[in-house]
């Protein structure tokens, strides 16, 4: 299908409000006046014909020079307040729009990026940029889909450039690259193709899959940061199972680190499904993480942490989990409180959730559940000084003591101040 300037019009009315809208035409006439053309590029536009919302509307300007996005950003800032953010060296600027102007537009950021070219010295390296034109902007780009450009230009507001057949992949549902050294220049593209296939229902062209196979040995050059940001993006998708599945079924996962080969079954789908069922899990993408790696000891968990650089928070909570694991036996029975408490005190609240979701025997879950919900707030109500005042030496046996009170108050031993004192006397005596 090929669209003309007016239907795309009333689709950009559709997608973005009156004040966006109003928003546009004024970036469109500051850039204007500096001989720049304005365009929208990339997800929004393919997500525009697509009939699927997305508000992340990075603006391209094809000026003089890399300065030109930068420079409306400051014009805009100037005149409507809010702070910008530069990366002059990329050419790009993000506006952060002041809050009464955002609540407007509906969007709290802008991005501008002046119209560039990359060039790639060495593969897998980050590439050297220089100012250059609209088209050889949209050639360096990852997918056909995301080369479609709309003008924004009153000249020729709502046309539709479209040099690398985006248009018709998107109505064929295929994703191709735009030149067979594209994975070679980034193989994190190999990571956004499964991702973008999945999220939108497309195919990876007969093509593709032959230069990913191609290209699988060139991930394990990636630096850990930029294929970490590229599985949290997977991550961070609606059904990311799916994802991890198609990685693994293409060996991506085992290219990047032989650990990553894990799981592509049925155990994770259901996993991952229940982690959304949860409204307590806030932290979703750290679960994932947690269910994905769930089988790896202790050693292949550090190979992943050092693979992908993973925070140290969440390596914790995996390494717990690997720990946890093998106590799992003893949760499934129907013992008392103190027990749970000594096997899950002091691990994550992701390790917790982990765990609780990665069983399938309810006694273990209600086990957990427990802790979760109560277990894990009990304490004692006598504290280290009043056990001192009743003649203990300050030293480790007070943390003993305290710990023991606390086991007597779960299961049940003591009830209430008195019986606490009178157990506190004895142990102390005792001591
Ligand atoms: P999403 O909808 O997940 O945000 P997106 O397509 O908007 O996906 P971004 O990561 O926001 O992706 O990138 C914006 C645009 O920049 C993309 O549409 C694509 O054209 C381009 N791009 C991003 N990453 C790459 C890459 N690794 N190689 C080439 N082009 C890229």
């Amino acid at each position: 299908m090929n669209y003309t300037r007016e239907e795309i019009v009333v689709l950009l009315h559709k997608a973005l409000n009156e004040k966006l809208m109003d928003m546009v035409e004024i970036i469109s006439a500051k850039s204007e006046k500096i001989s720049a053309n304005l365009y929208v590029v990339g997800g929004f536009v393919r997500d525009l014909l697509l009939d699927r919302p997305n508000v992340d509307f990075d603006l391209v300007i094809e000026g003089e020079s890399l300065d030109a996005a930068p420079e409306i950003a400051e014009i805009m800032r100037k005149e409507f307040g809010g702070r910008i953010i530069l990366h002059r060296r990329f050419g790009t600027a993000k506006w952060i729009l002041p809050s009464k102007l955002a609540n407007e537009l509906g969007l709290d950021i802008l991005d501008f990026a002046a119209t560039r070219s990359e060039f790639y010295e060495e593969p897998t390296k980050l590439p050297v940029v220089q100012s250059d034109n609209i088209g050889r902007d949209l050639y360096r780009r990852d997918f056909t889909i995301n080369t479609i450009a709309i003008s924004l230009s009153k000249s020729n507001f709502g046309e539709i450039i479209d040099l690398w057949n985006g248009v018709y992949d998107l109505n064929n549902k295929r994703l191709d690259v735009l030149h067979g050294k594209s994975f070679d220049d980034d193989p994190t593209r190999i990571l956004r193709a499964v991702r973008l296939e999945e999220r939108l229902g497309f195919n990876i062209s007969d093509r593709v899959l032959v230069m990913i196979e191609e290209s699988l040995g060139l991930l394990e050059k990636v630096t850990a940061d930029r294929i970490r940001h590229e599985i949290e993006k997977i991550l961070s998708e609606d059904c990311p199972e799916n994802i991890l599945a198609r990685l693994c079924v293409l060996g991506i996962g085992k290219a990047i680190c032989d650990e990553l080969d894990c799981k592509n079954d049925r155990w994770l789908m259901e996993k991952f499904a229940l982690v959304r069922s949860f409204d307590f899990v806030n932290n979703i993408s750290s679960v994932y993480f947690g269910l994905w790696l769930y089988d790896l000891s202790e050693e292949e968990i550090g190979a992943v942490s050092h693979r992908l650089n993973l925070a140290s928070s969440l390596k914790k909570s995996l390494i717990q989990v690997c720990r946890t694991k093998s106590h799992l036996n003893v949760l499934a029975n129907d013992i008392n409180p103190s027990v749970i408490v000594e096997i899950l005190d002091g691990i994550t609240e992701v390790a917790m959730q982990i765990l609780l979701i990665s069983t399938n025997d309810a006694v273990v879950m209600e086990n957990i559940f427990q802790y979760y919900n109560k277990f894990r707030f009990v304490k004692p109500t006598l504290n280290g000084d009043t056990l001192i005042e009743m003649g203990l030496d300050s030293g480790p046996d007070v943390g003993r003591i305290l710990a023991k009170l606390r086991a007597a108050w779960l299961d049940g031993d003591i009830y209430d101040l008195e019986s606490e004192k009178k157990l506190a006397m004895k142990l102390v005596g005792d001591n």
